[in-house]
């Protein structure tokens, strides 16, 4: 059947995949190994080395470009590792509009890393398409979204920026972790390039660090596989069997994370100890309009700040927790909860932290697929 033509939930499942050759195993065997056999010189049966390929990171690249709706994927060996072949497409002197709230980490590596190389960032509030537009110079070469951002979920107008990139001959990359190609496909709304922490959701299992790019472009592809293979972070054989099994369930574990997630939102908003709740969802929440437009629904992810008078009561609550787990990462079947200001975020200083909203008392949910009821106790009680 014309991959195009199936549906998410089949492509999730069967996107790119074929038994294998050999005996017709229908999970791509793990192929543990280095190097293939060449019976002369150059002579291999598509595979000469595992870092330039290898059949099983293939299989998870195929199923990767097929759930985004792109034509190429790349498997890394981390999120930060998919980033930064991103940015090695630039030369020093080139320059990179950022959203402000992104990941900490993706932050660290653009200023304390790649800045050394010559590279300028400019970080702006990317809900504002004017701030974007007054950044622009002759030397701007990418536009780095993060949407839903980590911790606060600011959704950002991917058409809208897309259309800004397009204008001034600028590639977009979208980090889509939080949302997953079961809620949203960046591709499919102009992005030229979109990227996974595939530790998070795509593994889904809390058991595997991996990291993801996805585009259309064959050239692009081209650009981006040298420097995948020239740098050498890639995902290893057992991690890329781990993530394809993980995207096999990607869109039932993600109704559920849905599902738990707005009911945790909604609990969280209506109880008097809680002071603000940051979920897309809610339709006072700022550009709910255009989550709902470029998303399928709102997601596992809830950030809220208690009423406490200081960081320390907050990391109470946390202490208190028992189903939720405190623990960095998220997107995993079990609930996680952490502390953005010293966990996640730690890397970005206070006062950048407080001016954009990821204050000492906020608290970051990763609400899993358990039983809500559970997950609502455990809040309540911890919160008392
Ligand atoms: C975790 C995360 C990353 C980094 O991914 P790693 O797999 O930890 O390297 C990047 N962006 C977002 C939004 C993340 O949550």
């Amino acid at each position: 059947m014309e991959e195009r033509n199936i549906r998410f939930n089949t492509k999730a499942i069967h996107g790119g995949q074929k038994p294998d050759e050999a005996y017709g195993a229908v999970m791509p065997p793990i192929y543990q190994t280095s190097t293939f056999a060449q019976s002369t010189p150059g002579g291999h049966k598509g595979y000469g080395y595992s870092r330039s390929a290898n059949p099983t990171r293939t299989a998870l690249e195929k199923a990767l470009a097929s759930v985004e709706n792109g034509n190429h994927g790349l498997a890394f060996a981390s999120g930060l590792a998919a980033l930064d072949a991103v940015i090695k497409l630039l030369a020093p002197g080139d320059e990179v509009i950022s959203g402000n709230d992104i990941y900490g980490g993706s932050y660290r590596l653009f200023n304390r890393v790649f800045a050394n190389f010559g590279i300028v960032f400019r970080f702006v509030d990317m809900q504002n398409s004017k701030e974007i537009t007054d950044r622009i110079t002759k030397k701007t070469k990418l536009i780095w979204v993060e949407t839903p951002t980590n911790p606060l979920m600011n959704i950002i107008d991917i058409g809208m920026v897309s259309q800004i990139a397009k204008q001034h001959g600028m590639l977009l990359a979208v980090d889509s972790t939080f949302a997953t190609p079961y809620l949203q496909r960046p591709l499919e709304l102009g992005a030229d390039i979109v990227m996974h922490s595939a530790t998070k959701y795509l593994g889904g299992h809390s058991d595997v660090v991996a990291g993801a790019l996805v585009v259309r472009d064959a050239g692009l592809a081209e650009k981006l596989r040298f420097i995948q293979n020239s740098t050498g972070a890639i995902c290893g054989p057992m991690d890329s069997f781990l993530v394809l099994r993980g995207i096999k369930t990607l869109h039932v574990r993600m109704q559920r994370h849905c599902e738990n997630g707005s009911a945790i939102a909604s609990f969280l908003k209506a109880h008097p100890r809680v002071e603000k709740v940051y979920w897309p969802g809610f339709e006072d929440f700022p550009n709910h309009a255009i989550a709902k437009r470029q998303m399928k629904a709102f997601g596992g992810m809830v950030s809220f700040v208690p009423k406490v008078g200081n960081a320390a009561q907050s990391i109470g609550i946390l202490e208190q927790l028992e189903i939720f787990t405190l623990a960095e990462s998220l997107g995993g079947v079990e609930s996680l909860a952490g502390h953005p200001a010293s966990m996640a975020h730690a890397s970005i200083p206070k006062a950048k932290r407080d001016k954009i909203g990821v204050v000492d008392t906020l608290i970051r949910l990763s609400v899993g697929i358990e039983d809500k009821e559970d997950l609502i106790a455990d809040l309540e009680r911890a919160m008392l």
